[in-house]
C-alpha cells in the first residue's frame, strides 16, 4: 500500500533576518492511488512540501511515512518516488529513448530487452513512440512534457510528485494535458501529489485538494467541498473564478445590514432563522457570494434586491462577468457572472439580487467559515 502520510511536518529555513517557517505543522493523509493537488499562492510552501516528500529537503520537525514506513533518513534514490519538474529536466544530449531508459539502466539490473519493451510500451501509451530517436531540442514543449512523464512512469514508482508540470505549455495544450494526465493517473493508479498555483487545475484534477497559505494548511477536501463549504475566507476567495465577493455586514436586531468599515452601508435584509443560526453570537460577519450566484433582475422585488450600476462587462462567450458598483461615483466593484444572452453595458443601472440560500458566512475577526 502506497499511502503517504505527512505527520505534523514543519520546515524552517534560517536566513539573515531569522527563521522562515515555510511549512507549519502540516498533516495530510494521502490514500493509496489518490490524486492530491497541493495548491496555493506563490511562496505558500508547496514546493518545499514536495521536496521534503522527495527527500530533497530535510524536515525540521515531524515525519513522512510511505506505506506505513518512515522516510526519515532515506536518500531520494532509495525512495520509490518519481518527480516530474516544471522544467522537464531532460538530458539534452540524449535521445528520447535514452532519457527514458537511463534511470532503469542506472538503478536496476533489468535486462536491456526488458527495458526496451517498457520504454516502448510507455512511449506508445503517451503517443510519443515516433519520437524515440529524437533529442529534446527537436521536440515541442508538449512533447518534452510527455517524455518527462514517460521517464517517471517507466520507473513504476509508488508515488509521483509533480511540480507545476503543465505551466510551460500554452493554454490549449495545458487543458488537453490536464485531462490526459488525469486519465493516465487513473489507469496507473499511482499515488500522486501535484503542485500548482492554478485553482482551475486543482479543481479539475484533484481527487482532493490541499490548500496552503503562508505555510499553513487551510483545508484538505474534495474540490466540491472546498467550493461549497470553504473552511475560511482565504479558501473561499482562492477557489472559484472570478473570486467570491465579500461584504462586511452587521447584525442589527433581526436585520443583516451592509456595514463597510468607514463607509456607508448600501443594502440590508431580514435575517432568516437559517442565517441567524450560522451567524450564532457574532455581531459582525463577512458575507460571501459567488459571482454566479448574484442575479441581475428587472425590478427590485424584495429586500435582497438592491440598485447597482454596471461598471465594466467582460464577455466570456457563453456568459459575461459584469462588474458592478453601488453608485456611479463608487470605485469599489463586485462581480456577477450572468448568461451571455443578458445584455448590459457600462453605466447602466441594474438591480442585483443576492439570494439568501447562496450566501456564505464568515467570522469577521477570524475569517472562519460559519456553516
Ligand atoms: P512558488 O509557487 O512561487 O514556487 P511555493 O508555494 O512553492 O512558491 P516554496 O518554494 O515552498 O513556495 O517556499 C515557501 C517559503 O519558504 C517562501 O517564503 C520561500 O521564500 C522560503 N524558502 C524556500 N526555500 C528556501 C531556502 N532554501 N532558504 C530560505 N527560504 C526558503
Amino acid at each position: 500500500m502506497a499511502d503517504l502520510v505527512l505527520d505534523n511536518v514543519t520546515k524552517e529555513f534560517q536566513d539573515d533576518s531569522g527563521t522562515i517557517v515555510a511549512v507549519d505543522d502540516a498533516n495530510i493523509d494521502i490514500d493509496d492511488g489518490e490524486f492530491l493537488v497541493l495548491v496555493g499562492p506563490s511562496g505558500c510552501g508547496k514546493s518545499t512540501t514536495l521536496r521534503m516528500i522527495a527527500g530533497l529537503e530535510t524536515i525540521t520537525r515531524g515525519d513522512i511515512r510511505l506505506g506505513g514506513g518512515s522516510l526519515a533518513g532515506k536518500p531520494p534514490k532509495d525512495r520509490n518516488i518519481a518527480m516530474v519538474f516544471q522544467s522537464y529536466a531532460l538530458y539534452p544530449h540524449m535521445t528520447v529513448r535514452q532519457n527514458m531508459s537511463f534511470g532503469l539502466e542506472e538503478s536496476t539490473d533489468m535486462a536491456d530487452e526488458r527495458i526496451r519493451t517498457i520504454v516502448e510500451d510507455t512511449a506508445a501509451m503517451l503517443g510519443i513512440e515516433s519520437l524515440l530517436d529524437r533529442k529534446p531540442a527537436e521536440l515541442s514543449g508538449g512533447q518534452q512534457q510527455r517524455v518527462a512523464l514517460g521517464r517517471a512512469i517507466v520507473r513504476d514508482p509508488e508515488v509521483f510528485l509533480m511540480d507545476e508540470p503543465l505551466s510551460n505549455l500554452d493554454a490549449k495544450l495545458r487543458a488537453e494535458m490536464r485531462t490526459e494526465l488525469q486519465r493516465l493517473q487513473e489507469d496507473l493508479d499511482t499515488t500522486t501529489v501535484y503542485v500548482t498555483h492554478d485553482q482551475t487545475e486543482a479543481m479539475t484534477m484533484g481527487d482532493r485538494i490541499a490548500i496552503l497559505d503562508g505555510g499553513e494548511l487551510q483545508q484538505v477536501a474534495t474540490p466540491l467541498e472546498a467550493y461549497h463549504r470553504p473552511a475560511n475566507r482565504f479558501v473561499a476567495g482562492f477557489i472559484g473564478e472570478p473570486s467570491m465577493n465579500f461584504f462586511e455586514m452587521e447584525v442589527q436586531g433581526d436585520r443583516l445590514v451592509h456595514a463597510p468599515a468607514g463607509g456607508e452601508g448600501k443594502f440590508a435584509y431580514p435575517l432568516s432563522s437559517a442565517v441567524r443560526e450560522k451567524v450564532g453570537e457574532s455581531d459582525r460577519i463577512e458575507l460571501g457570494i459567488r459571482p454566479e450566484d448574484i442575479e441581475l433582475v428587472e425590478d427590485a422585488a424584495g429586500d435582497h434586491d438592491f440598485e447597482t450600476v454596471v461598471d465594466v462587462v467582460e464577455p466570456m462567450g457563453n456568459e459575461n462577468n459584469v462588474y458592478l458598483t453601488f453608485s456611479a461615483d463608487d470605485d469599489e466593484t463586485f462581480v456577477a457572472t450572468v448568461g451571455g444572452l443578458r445584455q448590459v453595458e457600462g453605466g447602466q443601472p441594474v438591480v442585483a439580487r443576492i439570494p439568501e440560500s447562496a450566501i456564505h458566512v464568515f467570522d469577521a475577526d477570524t475569517g472562519a467559515g460559519l456553516h
